[in-house]
């Protein structure tokens, strides 16, 4: 019998992968063999009981919030975790190992929770062997407090589908690495950042299944249809053969239009297009390039602080940034300065100080301009890396004009200290920066006067102007690129663009979605940048639309300030021609 769950696809039409369910969960923590110095024993001790402690903490909290209602095991399976956590067997022994060994504290609580599974799988009772999950639920919460900010290990997932809860950026990287197949998730909507991550690295998934994890299990033969958003489990041979089938034909049809793709992009009227690619590591250059990138629109650089402890030093980025040069053989590379917080977090979960709305709280440009040390090297490696192409600076999430003035105080600071330094760079490197907070969309042209060219983000455009968070799936269908509102802002910064001579290009998921390409290029958009997948599509779209017509169109439809969906206006029309 086959099972089918729904959720939100997250990939081009075709994208279908095939493999094993390989449940996975987010609490499983990694700990790595490690000493310390003889002189940081005794703090050691310290940080492990006050983990311990810490759990304690944790745990009578959750116990005090348990609901009347709730049934007396479930408290009773807390006080069972309490009483393990206050048992000296559970303490004494690591705290030896710590003090006779130096061992680190949590390499120390490893070395006696494998002893003690030894012990448990010896039992033959099997009430007791269940006492082991609660030793292992234990410890991986000691673990984690220790652990802070590290990211989960995960193994043996070549060709798998992964299950998970939920996934976060850095997840995804190390499980592409690890060569999965695609992924489903419960949670997360079609705009997170991993959503947007996994269709950059070509993975097909689903998001927002509700409920997946629950009803398939692990190791059995899943079907990802990735454009329906659908999953399927226990699928017969046939069905199994005729998926095979789509995904040989998508493939072929990829090859086909990159044959087919190569030149100029240029609507049937003769407009020329700039068609970039989004890139958020280094060697997604090769599929840009394969598509028929014209450069590199938006480089997500904040991928390069993920899955680490420390932040990346000036020479990685340069590193970095010079391989993306190199790779794009003379095409310009838009290097966006770091965007992390909100859903990208550097260790894959929820660290660094909370923050009740991260999505509203320190993120991308005022992060840089409140910690500088974070921003000189990035700047410094950006401007390094421009002495080899074609390099372009772009400033996230700009809210005021005035941050504008003093990232290029930075920028200006850091140029001097080259100079000093006889370091080579591209004195002329424009300076751009991103739209996508409704104040700077209503304020572009204050932008356009500043900076050499703007981005609108739409992805965060839509998130700050609909007030929808754009990693809840339970908002996803709120969230929409043709509201009229936004397409309201849009227009506004195309037309600060036009009125002050500055070039304006799109590099939101917006951007590549073929449903509003045609409503974009009539308010007279003429650069686009998206995932390297979605360019080819794009490419062999507008080879057919007529700009000039699409223009007259959106022109009269936009006009109109009572029109309560402009976009459905501009689109009847369209078919009527
Ligand atoms: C955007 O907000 O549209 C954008 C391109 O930036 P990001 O998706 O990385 O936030
Ligand atoms: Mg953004």
């Amino acid at each position: 019998m086959t099972v089918a769950c729904l959720g939100t696809g997250i990939g081009g039409s075709g994208d279908i992968a095939i493999g094993d369910a390989y449940h996975v969960s987010r609490g499983a923590v990694c700990v790595n063999p490690s000493w310390v110095e003889s002189s940081q024993v005794d703090a050691e001790v310290r940080r492990f009981e006050s983990a311990i402690a810490t759990a304690g903490e944790q745990l009578r909290r959750v116990r005090q919030q348990i609901p009347g209602d709730t049934p007396p095991d479930i408290a009773e399976f807390i006080d069972t975790h309490l009483l393990m956590l206050e048992d000296k067997a559970l303490s004494s022994q690591p705290i030896h190992l710590i003090r006779s060994q130096g061992l680190s504290a949590e390499w120390a609580l490893q070395q006696h929770r494998d002893a003690l599974i030894r012990v448990f799988e010896q039992i033959e009772d099997t009430y007791l062997r269940t006492r082991r999950d609660d030793l292992d639920h234990v410890v991986d919460r000691i673990l984690d407090i220790l652990l802070e900010h590290q990211a989960p290990a995960f193994d043996d997932l070549a060709g798998r589908i992964v299950l998970a809860e939920d996934l976060m950026p850095a997840d995804l990287i190390l499980m592409k690495n690890q060569g999965i197949a695609g992924f489903v998730t419960d949670y997360g909507g079609p705009m997170s950042h991993t959503a947007i991550l996994a269709r950059s690295l070509g993975l097909p998934a689903v998001v927002g299944a509700r409920g997946v994890c629950r009803c398939l299990r692990h190791g059995e033969r899943l079907i990802l249809d990735a454009a329906n958003g659908v999953v399927l489990a226990g699928a017969d041979t046939a069905t199994l053969l005729q998926f095979e089938a789509l995904r040989s034909a998508a493939i072929s049809r990829t090859a086909e239009l990159r044959r087919r793709g190569a030149g100029p992009t240029v609507t049937r009227d003769g407009a020329t297009l700039t068609i970039n690619a989004n890139i958020e590591l280094a060697e997604d250059v090769d599929v840009a390039r394969a598509n028929g990138a014209d450069g590199v629109g938006l480089y997500r650089t904040e991928f390069l602080y993920m899955n680490r402890d420390t932040p990346p030093s000036e020479d990685e980025h340069y590193r970095a940034y010079r391989d993306v040069v190199d790779g794009m053989r003379g095409r310009p590379i838009t290097i966006r300065t770091l965007d992390l917080g909100a859903d990208k977090q550097p260790g894959g979960g929820a660290h660094g100080a909370a923050s009740s709305n991260p999505a509203l709280g320190l993120r991308a440009i005022r992060l840089c301009l409140k910690e500088p040390e974070l921003f000189y090297p990035q700047v410094r490696a950006i401007l390094r890396a421009s002495a080899h192409g074609r390099v372009r600076l772009m400033l996230p999430m700009l809210t005021s004009a005035w941050e504008v003035d003093q990232a290029k105080r930075i920028i200006a600071l850091v140029m001097r200290q080259l100079d000093a330094d006889g370091i080579d760079y591209d004195r002329g490197i424009p300076i751009g920066g991103m739209i996508e907070v409704p104040a700077a969309a209503l304020n572009a042209r204050a932008f356009a006067r500043r900076l050499d060219f703007l981005s609108i983000g739409t992805n965060d455009l839509i998130q700050y102007t609909l007030a929808i968070d754009r990693v809840d799936d339970e908002l996803t269908y709120l969230y929409d690129p043709g509201h009229p509102a936004v397409l309201r802002l849009i227009r506004e910064v195309i037309d600060a663009g036009r009125a002050t001579g500055v070039p304006v290009s799109m590099c939101g998921e917006m951007a590549g979605d073929l449903a509003f390409v045609p409503l974009l290029l009539g308010m007279g958009l003429r650069e686009f940048s998206m995932q390297p997948a979605a360019i080819l599509d794009l490419r062999e779209y507008v080879r057919d639309l007529d700009s000039g017509e699409l223009e007259r169109i959106a022109t009269c439809v936009l006009d109109d300030p009572t029109q309560p969906d402009p976009l459905d206006a501009f689109t009847r029309t369209l078919h009527t021609h």
